[in-house]
Formats: C-alpha cells, structure tokens, sequence
C-alpha cells in the first residue's frame, strides 16, 4: 500500500475491514519509523499514571497543550457505540454479511497525509482536542504523566532517553510486575460471526489459540464493537456485557 492510498482510503465513511489493517499498520510504521527507538518497548507501558512503574512519583506532569503526542501516535482509537461523536468524525470498519455490510468497529478518523487525530488543532501553538468535552474513553482513559505519556516524549525528542542505570531497572520492575489473568483467560482479539439466524456470535481468540464464544447478540437490538473486547479477560468480557444490557434495560 502507497501513502497516497491513504489519502483515498481514509475519505471514505465506511472502510472494509480487510483493507482498514493494511491501512493501519502502514501508518504505524510511517509514524513511529521517523521517531527515535525506544529504550522500553511501548506496548509493557501503562496510559494510567496511577499504575506507572518506570516515572518517579514525583516526576513533573507535561503539560498537554504544548505536545499532543499521543494524538499524533496512535492510529487506533476506538469509538463505543454510546459515545457521541458525529458520524463525519469516525469511520465505520465492515465486513461483507449474508444479508448486506455489517459493522464490525468504529474509530476515529486520522488525517490522510499527517495520520494524526483529526481532531487534533493548533491554534497559535496551543495543540487542542476539537472534541475535547465529548472524546472518546479511550481518550479519557490515556493520562499525561503516565509511563506511555513520557516514552513518547522520549521518542520525538521532548524529553531526554533515561540513563542507561534506570532503564535496566525499569526494565526489571516491568518484568516482576504480576501478570494478568492466565493465558487461557486473556482474550487476544475478537470476531463477530454471522449465524444461519442473521444473528452475531461474538467469538473471542484467546491467548493460548483456543476460541471461546462469549455471547450472541441481535445486530437489530444491539450494537458492539470488536475492539471494545480486546485484552480483557473472559471474566471482564461477561461482566462488560451484564454492564450494557443493564444499561439497555434501565433506558
Ligand atoms: S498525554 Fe502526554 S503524550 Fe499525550 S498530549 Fe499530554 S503530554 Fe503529550
Ligand atoms: S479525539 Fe481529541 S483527545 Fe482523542 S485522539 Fe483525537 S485529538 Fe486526541
């Protein structure tokens, strides 16, 4: 796939889910290939500065207004189905069902040529959310401060590497940090999966390859999103499925 593909592709309301990966791993690389290495591989870093293990406690907060990273870097952000974000701000990831185009997961939109958040503004060298009142969870969830916030400074140079002293004892903390969930537990990802009844099963891959079918839903009277099921555990997957149908229920 060229980087001008992705100019036409992200024009595109609705994106088939086959052509929304290749799209999506191609503006990982773009984005962080021009970045620096980092010293701690991203993924073992928390968003939540409450659970950090590799910043000190007293480490100073950055202040977001002058750095808008993370919306920079991170192509995926997901869009639940309760969220109020207008349509002409995310796209819809389908695949093709028996009976027409079913929607499988919603992100927001990226920009073609920058691949940052759409959202994302600088108004006179302030880096704004234009949807800042109303951003997603996932949004909300991604906390200035945390272990992540600083390792993406660190990459695009806003922040000094950590002496090499402290990265190995960062390291080492991460590594004898407690586990979650055994991997029979841990689900890797999700698929939705039509039945002869025009219904869909939620099918959950898990972390030791064996599939797991953790509900059946209606797409008539019921919306999901795959991506809203990954990295939990089945435990966490059930109860986010009593949670939404309470919510239906109490509507
Ligand atoms: S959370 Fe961290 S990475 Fe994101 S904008 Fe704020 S300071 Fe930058
Ligand atoms: S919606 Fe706002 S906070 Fe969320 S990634 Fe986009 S610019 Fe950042």
């Amino acid at each position: 796939m060229e980087k001008t593909d992705f100019v036409q592709i992200t024009r595109q309301p609705t994106i088939p889910e086959n052509e929304f990966y290749p799209m999506i791993y191609k503006m990982y690389e773009e984005i962080w290939f021009t970045r620096l290495p980092p010293e701690i591989p991203t993924k073992l870093l928390t968003v939540k500065r409450a659970k950090n293990v590799v910043t000190p406690p007293d480490a100073p907060i950055p202040d977001c207004i002058t750095c808008g990273l993370c919306c920079e870097m991170m192509p995926c952000v997901g869009v639940r189905p309760h969220e109020d974000i207008a349509p002409e701000d995310y796209w819809d990831i389908t695949v093709e069902g028996k009976n027409g185009e079913i929607v499988v997961d919603r992100y927001l939109r990226r920009n073609g040529e920058t691949f940052a958040c759409q959202q994302l503004t600088n108004d006179n060298g302030k880096i704004l959310c234009k949807i800042y009142e109303t951003r997603p969870q996932m949004c909300r969830d991604f906390d200035a401060g945390s272990d992540k916030c600083h390792a993406l400074r660190r990459i695009s140079g806003l922040e000094p590497y950590l002496p090499r002293k402290e990265t190995v004892a960062a390291l080492e903390k991460l590594e004898a940090r407690p586990q979650r969930g055994e991997s029979s537990e841990m689900i890797d990802s999700v698929k939705f999966v039509e039945t002869d009844a025009g219904t869909l099963d939620i099918v959950a891959s898990l972390k030791d390859e064996s599939k797991k079918t953790i509900y059946n839903f209606d797409p008539k009277l019921e919306t999901w999103r795959q991506f809203e099921f990954d990295a939990l555990t089945l435990e966490e997957a059930a109860q986010l499925v009593e949670n939404r149908r309470q919510m239906q229920k109490n509507k």
